[in-house]
């Protein structure tokens, strides 16, 4: 098993505790100086178990790493301690050819398990934009979803996730088989602070052959009434909506060479070729017209894709632009969306640049949510956006808070999470800190 030193391999174990939280200058500033005092690569379950059962020994704080692209400082050791990186945990098998499940261990990357789907006429139900990096144990334990979303919801939702292995940190370590909803609810966004995911079954998706497009629009709110329409018109095939507002251009090269003339709102789809007429039927009934179109983009077999410029790849590319620039997670309401929209527009300005989403909710209705871009000035400032945002009834899902309880949980810890917690982590060394009430660990 490799292992590296804070001590011998600073730069090496700087890089593995850390990972996207710099997306935040609150979270940048906070965790500068968080690292972990080794990191462990194991091979295979019996080193994983070893360093497991010799942590629980001497007390000292877990953090478990997948590919490191998660935004909050979820895979950043506060404590010190030892990070575990799970790259080797990389193996994808069906036990059935024709079943429409596969079985991942969840170090393996998103991109690697697409392919295995594709191969056998599937697909993943729910890809975050981050698919060539991220991990399945990292989108479970960090993750919320992304492309495919509009279809499947969130990665809990709708049964998708079968079956895992997990294991305790004990002296004797146990790997047992979680199978029941609670258990399952107990390891999803909980930052691997109840368990060790070892490998996960999840249901996957019949494989459609995909195009890419963009269509350009006058205003954001023609643009977000034309995205609305395509993502809840449920004869349509499709697989992703993003609606942006004026101000992406600059970030978007793509886009922006594709389009001839001034800067106006842009809608990225991924949808089935056979639509497209359908598609651009509404498309010039909202006085919007195409200014991308690719019938065939295999992102398991490589191809750069649109789909990199959605979820929050937006604020990546807007961050390479202007350091300065950051972002907020929103959830619309379903009725009062647009008046919300245009509310906060109108309210700040070039201040903030507006982005959209559409996924599946819960109860199967389509809903919007947000990751619009925002300029940065104070911590202050951004409080007061945040403020505007609530008072309109827009939910805010803080990407600036690094524990559990302040991001999407509104202050609690779901009791599946502490449930697994207590049985799984007696000694409360899994990520200590991420969870508020734990910060003296
Ligand atoms: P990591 O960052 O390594 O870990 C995330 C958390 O999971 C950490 O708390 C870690 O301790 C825990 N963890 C990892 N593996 C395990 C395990 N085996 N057992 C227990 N705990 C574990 N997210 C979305 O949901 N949708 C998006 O579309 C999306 N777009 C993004 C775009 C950009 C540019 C960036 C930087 C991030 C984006 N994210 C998105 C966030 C992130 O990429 C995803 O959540 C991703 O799934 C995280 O996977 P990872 O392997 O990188 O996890």
């Amino acid at each position: 098993m490799k292992i590296y030193n804070k001590e011998n391999e600073f730069a090496k174990v700087k890089s593995l505790s850390s990972d996207f939280s710099w997306f935040s200058p609150i979270l940048a500033d906070r965790l500068r100086d968080s690292i972990a005092d080794s990191v462990c690569v194991p091979e295979g379950l019996s080193e994983l178990l070893d360093v497991v059962s010799s942590c629980a020994k001497s007390r000292t704080p877990i953090t478990i790493r997948g590919g490191g692209t998660g935004n909050y400082g979820q895979a950043v050791p506060l404590n010190g301690g030892v990070v575990i990186d799970m790259k080797n945990f990389n193996k994808i098998k069906s036990s059935d050819s024709s079943a429409d499940h596969v079985i991942a261990e969840s170090g393996a990357r998103l991109i690697d398990i697409e392919r295995h789907a594709n191969y056998r006429g599937l697909e993943m139900r729910w890809l975050p934009s981050t698919f060539r990096s991220a991990t399945l144990g990292g989108l479970v334990a960090g993750g919320f979803g992304g492309i495919g979303s509009i279809n499947y919801g969130a990665v809990g939702s709708f049964s998708s996730i079968r079956n895992a292995y997990i294991i305790s940190v004990e002296e004797s370590p146990r790997k047992i088989l979680v199978e029941r909803s609670d258990e399952i609810e107990g390891m999803l966004h909980a930052y691997g602070t109840s368990c060790i995911i070892v490998s996960v079954e999840i249901l996957l998706a019949t494989k459609y052959s995909w195009g890419e497009y963009v269509a350009e629009f006058d205003d954001f709110d023609t643009a977000y009434i034309f995205g609305k329409q395509i993502a809840t018109d449920s004869t349509i095939i499709k697989r992703e909506v993003a609606v942006f507002g004026e101000g992406f251009h600059g970030f978007f090269p793509r886009i922006r060479d594709a389009s001839e003339g001034e800067e106006k709102s842009v809608v990225v789809l991924s949808f089935c070729p056979e639509d497209f007429p359908r598609v651009e039927k509404y498309c010039e009934m909202f006085n919007g017209s195409f200014i991308y179109r690719n019938d065939k983009v295999e992102i398991s077999a490589g191809s750069v894709s649109m789909l990199e410029y959605c979820w929050n790849h937006s604020t990546l590319h807007a961050k390479k632009y202007d350091k300065g620039n950051t972002y907020l997670q929103t959830v619309y309401s379903n009725e009062l969306d647009t008046e919300q929209l245009s509310y906060i527009k109108s309210s700040l300005g070039d201040e903030i640049m507006q982005h959209c989403e559409f996924i599946k909710s819960r109860d199967g209705d389509i809903m919007s949510v947000g990751l619009p871009v925002i300029k940065y000035s104070s911590e202050k400032r951004l409080q007061e956006i945040i403020d505007l945002h609530k008072d309109a009834g827009i939910v805010i899902n803080n990407p600036h808070v690094y524990t559990l309880n302040d991001g999407k949980h509104n202050g609690h810890i779901p009791r599946a999470i502490s449930k697994l917690r207590s049985s799984m982590d007696p000694y409360g060394l899994l990520n200590p800190g991420k969870i508020r009430c734990d910060l003296a660990v």
